[in-house]
């Protein structure tokens, strides 16, 4: 192919990836072929003479589409998202045409300086404390794009262990390396990510899980006890994996608690946020982050919620020092007349060379700018609450663990085997994709928002297919899952809940029960009587028109005193139909989960930018 021909099968190549990506709608996620599929499609060996483009492109769709499962579909919700964006294909277009191995700084300048560039602008888009950062020749802190989350869980892996046998051997000389590495132990979450104990697996250190508390996140108490323990038995403790977003249910584990604890008995901290990372571009997601200020190092991969296609992965050491001296190696054909003036990346990672990943990240924040990339986040985060709305709604399903970011982990009450059936029967019809993960012995599906081309549209036919799929499994399994609930039940939840022991006489249909005047609405009757007889406050208020709307939508039974709140007290003139009011002075109480009766379809209002804040029991 010489340029001429470049220049056109270029353009044509540009076309063709706009088609795939707009039209992906229309592909079926999840492929329908068997292992071997592609060998019966092509010949044993490569061919002896050069092929004509055409006929080497025109097997693309032949061969290598049905066999794709498509990462971009709007109806992809398995693993974490792997977006792609338009600037960051060109930014790769554009790296992989000057292919440029930026190991040192001389071996292609422009690859490290934008790669600082960037990694600062990304590490304060997240609000990283200033140590974290290349402020300047003298500051040891600094961020590197690796390849994976996995690379960076084990660089810092080796890092720490680097640090820890210095220090073991100030204190005790006489000790050979391995002698002090066979005693190190690393600690980390019961629901950290594989690619932790696969970083211990790789540094031959022992793996320390610390059970989850029951909101699934790792806290400082137990983790400190087996640190203790550890050191009784001999064990050198020295570091430790946070998790902030776990792969099965997005959970969080207490940093400012573990971090406290790292400080204490001085180990290496680091804090894997690999999918949850990119929301910290968000204020309000970055109370996580809490106690960050103790971590050695963090990282997120931009590659998957970021819209920078794979790979890369953000990360932050606050002192390169153990770094480099992990990785430093300095044969004379890599040394340069700036070498220890200029960052050498080389020294931070595990392989030598390394593309010019910083390009794609910078056409990415330059075109989306931070505001885009909120908005795109948020956008992610308010189609998961959608979907939780739908599935609280069902009383078939349950959601064992609470939803954060984009993820929502559901399940149909009852034995795992319901649960396991219908997913794989999800997965083989194709309509949807998603993977399963354990919770404490549950299983669960995992569903998370991906696609930026997702709306709320394809949201509510994934819950469709989903639903229709479950009435099939149970039908077939000859499964009933009552919608009882049983009083017992009702007063675990709350004490508290009183006035509204009247649901349990009243018809299934939704309604809305005043407690206070035993009066029960029909709901669709209750947006009239809301401008009526019962004003809601701040009625003006979208997030309060929000609620209204949310608990409306979600087709369960809602008593009026549980949302006083919202109410303000009213008397209706029966001369006049005018309503007067006055001031709220009711206390706030919640809506308590499981005294729904709901089992209804939950219908979701075609206004897009409405939020489902209110269609989630607040509790
Ligand atoms: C996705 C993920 C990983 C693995 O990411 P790679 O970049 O594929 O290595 C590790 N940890 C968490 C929490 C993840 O979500």
């Amino acid at each position: 192919m010489d340029f001429k021909e470049y220049r056109q099968r270029g353009k044509e190549m540009v076309d063709y990836i706009a088609d795939y990506l707009e039209n992906i709608r229309e592909r079926r996620v999840y492929p329908d072929v068997s292992p071997g599929y592609m060998r019966q499609l092509l010949p044993e060996s490569a061919p002896i003479e050069g092929e004509p483009w055409p006929k080497i492109f025109d097997d693309v769709e032949r061969i290598v589409m049905p066999g794709v499962t498509h990462w971009q579909s709007p109806h992809m919700h398995a693993y974490f998202p792997a977006l792609n964006s338009m600037p960051s294909l060109l930014g790769d277009m554009l790296a992989d045409a000057i292919n440029c191995l930026g190991f040192t700084w001389a071996s292609s300048p422009a690859c490290t300086e934008l790669e600082i560039i960037v990694m600062n602008w990304l590490g304060k888009m997240i609000n990283l404390p200033d140590d974290f950062l290349h402020l300047s020749s003298s500051s040891k802190g600094g961020g590197v794009l690796q390849t994976t989350a996995s690379e960076a869980t084990l660089v810092c892996l080796l890092a720490g262990r680097t640090r820890a046998i210095q220090r073991f051997h100030e204190r005790h000389p006489g000790y050979q390396d391995a002698e002090i590495n066979a005693r190190l132990v690393a600690y980390c979450s019961d629901q950290a990510h594989s690619s932790v104990e696969k970083a211990a697996l790789i540094g031959l250190v022992r793996m320390r899980y610390i059970e989850a508390d029951e909101k699934l996140s790792m806290r400082g108490k137990l983790l400190r006890e087996a640190i203790e323990d550890d050191v009784k038995q001999g064990l050198v403790p020295f570091w430790v994996c946070a998790t902030l977003g776990t792969t099965g249910s997005c959970s969080f584990d207490n940093l400012e608690e573990i971090g406290l604890v790292c400080g204490e008995h001085n180990l290496w901290l680091h804090v894997d946020a690999a999918y949850a990372g990119s929301a910290f571009i968000c204020p309000e997601f970055r109370t996580w982050m809490r106690g960050i200020e103790r971590a050695d190092s963090i990282a997120f991969n931009p590659s998957k919620w970021l819209m920078v296609h794979f790979d890369a992965t953000a990360l932050w050491v606050r002192d390169s020092t153990a770094v480099h001296r992990t990785f430093n190696v300095e044969p004379l054909y890599l040394q340069h007349e700036n070498s220890g003036v200029a960052v050498d990346f080389m020294h931070w990672q595990i392989p030598l060379s390394r593309r010019f990943r910083a390009l794609k990240v910078w056409f990415v924040l330059r075109s989306f700018g931070i505001k885009g990339l909120q908005r795109h986040i948020r956008e992610g985060v308010r189609l998961a609450q959608k979907f939780e709305a739908l599935v609280l709604a069902d009383h078939r399903f349950e959601l064992p663990a609470k939803r954060h970011l984009g993820l929502v982990v559901f399940r149909i009450r009852g034995d795992n085997e319901i649960t396991e059936k219908l997913l794989k029967r999800l997965n083989h019809r194709g309509n949807l994709h998603c993977i399963p993960s354990s919770l404490k012995g549950q299983y669960v599906i995992r569903f998370t928002i991906t696609s930026t081309h997702t709306t709320l549209d394809d949201i509510v036919k994934d819950w469709m297919e989903i639903r229709q799929v479950a009435s099939m499994v149970l039908e077939e399994m000859n499964i009933t899952i009552s919608n009882r609930v049983y009083l017992k039940d009702t007063k675990e939840k709350s004490e508290a809940f009183g006035s509204s022991l009247l649901l349990s006489n009243s018809p299934m249909s939704p309604k809305v029960v005043n407690g206070s005047f035993a009066g029960i609405f029909d709901a669709d009757e209750f947006l009239a009587k809301t401008y009526a007889g019962i004003r809601i406050a701040h009625q003006e208020s979208p997030s309060m028109r929000r609620r209204v709307r949310g608990i409306l939508m979600s087709g369960k039974q809602f008593s009026l005193d549980s949302h006083m709140d919202v109410v303000v007290q009213t008397t209706l003139d029966a001369t006049t139909g005018e309503t007067s009011s006055t001031t709220n002075s009711y206390g706030r109480t919640t809506v308590r989960e499981g005294t729904a009766q709901g089992g209804g379809q939950a219908s979701i209002s075609e206004d897009n930018e409405e939020s489902a804040e209110g269609m989630k029991p607040r509790n």
